[in-house]
């Protein structure tokens, strides 16, 4: 089971994979990992997350996560809607300016892509994109 929680897509019950059991022993191999209540691709189901997985609630809750930088331990960042944050070596944050080593980055459709240095200002500029949205499996990283 990965350190990043047992609580992730590859067990989730409402991955087309697993056909509505939560820890499935015996998921369909033959299905590509996705997300039926929220119509997305997980292809990194061990390592992306969210609440629904706990509500067991059809009705979306909050952001689909991806684990983040490490740092001390596994973070959890929000997805930028049905985008999935991507990992980088090298570049700028758009935050700050400092130079990237082990940094976040966001495709963005029209224009270079966004780098981010740390989790912190990822969810900075997250935060800042989605008003009155929250991410509560994002909270230590505020937090630390
Ligand atoms: S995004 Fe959430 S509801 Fe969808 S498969 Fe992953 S944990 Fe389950
Ligand atoms: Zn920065």
């Amino acid at each position: 089971m990965p350190n990043g929680g047992p609580d992730n897509c590859s067990t989730c019950g409402f991955n087309r994979r697993n056909g509505g059991v939560w820890r499935n022993h015996a998921p369909d191999e033959s299905q590509m990992p996705f997300c039926q209540i929220r119509g997305v691709p997980v292809l990194n189901d061990h390592w992306t997350y969210c609440e629904n997985w706990h509500t067991r609630r059809p009705e979306p809750a909050g952001p689909i996560y991806s684990s983040g930088i490490y740092d001390e331990h596994y973070r959890r960042i929000p997805w930028h809607g049905a985008v999935a944050p991507e990992f980088v070596s090298s570049g700028r944050c758009s935050e700050c300016g400092e130079a990237i080593h082990d940094g976040i980055v966001i495709p963005v459709v029209e224009g270079a892509p966004l780098g981010f240095c740390s989790n912190l200002h990822y969810l900075e500029w997250w935060k800042r994109q989605h008003q009155g949205e929250d991410a509560p499996m994002s909270r230590d990283i505020l937090e630390s």
